[in-house]
Formats: C-alpha cells, structure tokens, sequence
C-alpha cells in the first residue's frame, strides 16, 4: 500500500471532532485534527451550557471546549491550523487538499459542523453595526439599549435571555405563534419582564446611518408593519452545514448534511461524520461527543484492515 501521512484526519475541532480526536489519540492512530480557526466550535458563541452531563451548575461554552482541547491533545492529539479546500476521494488513500498543500490519510472524519443562516436582511452592511450572530460576543456593546432578536428554536430563546443581562428591553420575532425551544427555556423566556414576543412576524429589514436605529417587521398574519426602534438585531433562524469543501464527494440530504448509518460511514469507504454536520434528529453537545467516539473507533477498525 502506497505511504500515507496519516492513518486518519478529522476536520473540524467541536465537541464532535475534539472527542474523535481524544479516542484516536488514546487508540494510538497517527491523527491529526484541522481547524480553521479556534478549537470549540459553535460553543464558542454559546454563552451557558446547562445540559451537558457532569456540570451540575452549567459552564461557559468556551471553558468546555478549552477542558476538551486542553484533555484531547493531553492524549496525544496534534491540532493544526488549516483550512480545507477540498478533497478527493476518489481511491483508497484519501487526499485533503488545503491552501498549500495536500494531506494523504487512510480514513477522515468529517465533524466540521454548522453555521448560523442568514435572512438576506442587510447582514452583511450591517455586521458589526448591529447585526450579530453571537450575543456572548456583542451582548455587551447593548447595554440598557432596545434590541431585536430573531427566531423561535432553542439558540434564539436561550440568547435572548442572556440578551437581558445587558439590554433594557429584548424584543423576540418568531414567525409563527408558538416557540420551538426546548420548554424550560420557553418558561424562563416566557417569565421574563425584559423580553416582549412579537408573535406571527418576520423582519423586512433594518435602517441607521452609522449603526441600526429600526428594524421593520412585518406580521404574516394581517400584513400589518410597523418599525421597532432598536439599536441591534440578533439572527437565531437555524444553521447551515459546513460543507463548501466537500463538492459532492459524500452523500448528503436535501439541505446538505452529510448522510451516515448508526457507525457514522458515510457513503464513502472510510471517511466518517460526526457532530452537527451530520444528518441528525438531535444537535446538542452531548450528542455530538457520542458520534465522534463512534466515527473514531469505527475508522479505528476501518485502519486495521486497510
Ligand atoms: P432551529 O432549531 O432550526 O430553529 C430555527 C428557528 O428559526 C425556528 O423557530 C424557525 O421557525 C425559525 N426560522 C427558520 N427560518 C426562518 C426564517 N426564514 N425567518 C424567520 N424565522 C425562521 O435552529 P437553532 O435554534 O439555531 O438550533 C440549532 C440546533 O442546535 C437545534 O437542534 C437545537 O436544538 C440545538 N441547540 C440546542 C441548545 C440547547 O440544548 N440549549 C441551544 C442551542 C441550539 P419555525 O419554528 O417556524 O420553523
């Protein structure tokens, strides 16, 4: 068999790809883990995590992914910073091709998870005007001011309470007149002097000169719009994967998430999903940490016989 630089590579560093990464360490694989930017993932915006198992007061989601780098690369696991163009999956050694070069491995995972969706509402003259994906990030810039936050999942509903922390009032659009949050999350938000739903509505768009001063809503319902004065607007309307690079090597379902069986294959001999980027009923952390142990011992056996 030709040489390869790796047994496996694992793109992405989330709960998802650390958690790979710290079994194929302990498995004693030659791995090597790329990350674009820094180690964590989506969590890294996440201001409190109260549901992953074993932290009885909750914990900030940087410090949990600075405790899974900190524990998978104490295993031996080798994180660089990369970005990946592309790959080419096309014979039994797998190639990664980044900006300068190429990586040669025997099996990949894939656990290069999700980003927030854009609205086409002005996001890209206003971002970091007023437009944010990130309330751990710009909660603080709207201290005692009016914001919007948009959506009714479980990111929209957890980060507009934490909004209230800084913000005097916090308004909440849904589109529809019922929240998708998990339900103790609709009872805090519910409960919340700070926070006034606007139920049955979508935002147009935003106006301001150097920074947002209105968001235009419209109600679906009646078609009534009205402007709420605000100073910024907070997008929470769901994720998209993180696949630019893939260009049709993997099978993936309608909106892009790569398609895996219960051992996280994809349709690729040796190349694995984990975490958000796969197509998935649940996207939480813990969940997320349970596909990377599988895709790490299941391309484990996969290298044994390669
Ligand atoms: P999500 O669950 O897909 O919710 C997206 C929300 O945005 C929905 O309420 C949806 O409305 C609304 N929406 C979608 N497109 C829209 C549009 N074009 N205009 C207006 N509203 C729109 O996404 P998410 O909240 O980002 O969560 C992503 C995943 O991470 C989920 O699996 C979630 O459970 C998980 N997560 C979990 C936690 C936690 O456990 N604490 C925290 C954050 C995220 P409809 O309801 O009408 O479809």
């Amino acid at each position: 068999m030709a040489d390869t630089d790796y047994d496996l590579v694992i793109i992405g560093a989330g709960p998802a790809g650390l958690t790979a990464g710290l079994y194929a360490a302990r498995a004693r694989l030659n791995v090597l883990l790329l990350e674009k930017a820094a180690p964590g993932g989506q969590i890294l915006i996440t201001d409190w995590i109260e549901n992953y198992p074993g932290f009885p007061e909750g914990l900030s989601g940087y410090d949990l992914a600075e405790k899974m780098r900190v524990q998978a690369e104490k295993q031996g696991l080798k994180i660089e910073t990369a970005e990946v163009h592309s790959l080419n999956l096309s014979s039994d050694i797998k190639e990664i091709v980044l900006k300068d070069r190429s990586i040669r491995t025997k099996s990949l995972i894939i656990a290069s998870g999700a980003s927030p969706k854009k609205l086409g509402i002005g996001e890209d003259k206003y971002m970091g005007k007023g437009i944010s994906f990130c309330a751990t990030c710009d909660a603080p810039f709207f201290k005692e001011k009016t914001v919007v936050a948009i959506g009714g999942g479980d990111t929209a509903v957890q980060e507009a309470i934490y909004l209230t922390k800084f913000a005097k009032k916090v308004y909440l659009v849904h589109r529809r007149d019922e929240l998708r949050a998990t339900k103790i999350l609709q009872e805090r938000a519910l409960a919340n002097d700070k926070i006034e739903f606007v139920w049955d509505s979508v935002v147009t768009g935003v106006d301001g000169f150097f920074g947002i001063e209105g968001v235009h809503v419209k109600n679906v319902k009646t078609n009534e719009e009205k402007t709420i004065k605000a100073n910024g607007c907070f997008i929470w309307v769901g994720i998209l994967p993180n696949t630019e690079f893939l260009k049709g090597s993997v099978k993936t379902d309608e909106f892009g998430f790569i398609i895996a069986d219960t051992k996280m294959k994809t349709s690729v001999p040796g190349v694995y999903v984990a975490g958000d980027v796969r197509d998935t009923p649940l996207r939480q952390v813990s969940t997320a940490v349970g596909d990377g142990a599988i895709a790490a011992i299941s391309a484990e056996h996969y290298i044994e016989n390669f």
